[in-house]
């Protein structure tokens, strides 16, 4: 393998022994984050707007305090706000504070941001000043899975790159970040913030969230107007769907193959590549294009900035849509689902 990847044995988490550590945003990253590192004994501290999430930090046993305090407050600052309100934060209220320097209450780490998406890095939103160091540890998955394997003895692979190594020590730092979140006992990618980006939004975009919802939607709608019974339909396209990607994320494609019946083998092969063809893969070419130009970057920051009204349009009309109605049906014989 080409890559090259980290592991326990090269990380140091004593890097982060007497330093301090602010998660700025307690959500689904931010909260995982900081329970991680609080668990492997860094000094962690929460900066966070009052609402929710605050009353969560503080149920979760944090004293969070306003986003500009814990900015000035710690030496390592990890962002874990949303991407597209990010760099508004950033400006108003972190972006003076790591300009200000290091309270030597902070430790010695020198000051340190942390990213766990390279969106803002990536596509200049956010540009910190060249004096520090820049970072970032992306978990693979939701903060839910990074807290669950962690508490569990193991780990949620990550990527991590450096941007901007003004210390000359910012590996170290996202090591031990990475060590501390568990992230180490699986396996820390090296990349950079532009492949992490680029690559990340085109899966979601193209598999894990546009084409899976695409996909199943379009087989779902082309069975029922043929005048199959909708839930009949949305158990043979949607729900059966989990068996198999299972089958692939423990084994791979060649392996869920030999689990499955040799009809429906030959029909995959034969099939599968028909589905989606050149012209799917024409689109996934273009997509990524936009990517990489920064043009969908733009696009969804311009509707963010504009109250998102495309954004809750298009989201509304799948909530009642057919499939969603079927769906609906279908998990209610199985009332254990909802208790995963
Ligand atoms: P999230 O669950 O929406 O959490 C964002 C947090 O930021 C919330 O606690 C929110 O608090 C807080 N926040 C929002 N606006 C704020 C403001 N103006 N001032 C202070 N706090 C504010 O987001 P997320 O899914 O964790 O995503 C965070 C980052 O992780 C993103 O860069 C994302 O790309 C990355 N990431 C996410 C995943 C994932 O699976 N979710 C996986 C890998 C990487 P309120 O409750 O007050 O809104
Ligand atoms: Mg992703």
């Amino acid at each position: 393998m080409a890559l090259t990847i980290y592991r326990q044995q090269d990380a140091d988490i004593n890097t982060l022994h007497g330093s301090r550590v602010a998660i700025i945003g307690y959500g689904n990253q931010g909260r995982a984050h900081a329970l991680n590192l609080r668990d492997s004994g860094i000094d962690v501290i929460v900066g966070q707007r009052a609402g929710r999430s605050f009353d969560q930090a503080r149920r979760d046993g944090f004293e969070p305090m306003s986003v500009p305090e814990a900015s000035s407050a710690a030496s390592l600052l990890v962002l874990t706000l949303p991407d597209e309100s990010a760099s508004e934060v950033y400006e108003r209220e972190i972006g003076p504070a790591i300009c200000a320097g290091v309270p030597t209450s902070a430790g010695q780490a020198g000051r340190t941001l942390g990213f766990v998406h390279g969106f803002n890095i990536r596509f200049g939103f956010i540009q910190p000043p060249p004096t520090i160091d820049v970072i970032m540890i992306a978990p693979k998955g939701p903060g839910t899975l990074l807290r669950s394997l962690y508490v569990d003895g193991k780990g949620l692979p990550a990527l991590m790159a450096i941007h901007q190594d003004a210390s000359g020590h910012a590996k170290r730092t996202a090591l031990a970040w990475a060590a501390g979140i568990g992230s180490t006992r699986a396996g820390v990618v090296e990349t950079t913030f532009a492949d992490e980006t680029e690559t990340d939004l085109f899966g979601e975009q193209v598999v894990l969230c546009g084409g899976v919802t695409a996909l199943t939607k379009a087989a779902f709608e082309t069975l029922v107007e043929a005048g199959y019974e909708p839930e009949f339909a949305y158990l043979e396209c949607v729900h059966e769907l989990k068996q198999i990607v299972d089958l692939i994320y423990e084994r791979g494609l060649s392996s869920m193959r030999d689990r499955i019946s040799n009809t429906a083998e030959y029909g995959d092969l034969t099939r599968g590549p028909r589905v989606v063809g050149e012209e799917t893969r024409r689109v996934m070419r273009q997509i990524l294009e936009e990517i990489r130009t920064g043009a969908f970057a733009r696009e969804w920051i311009a509707e963010y900035r504009t109250g998102c009204s495309k954004f809750h349009e298009l989201y509304n009309a799948d909530v009642d849509s057919a499939i969603e109605r079927a769906g609906r049906n279908v998990r209610a014989l199985m009332p254990w689902l909802s208790d995963a």
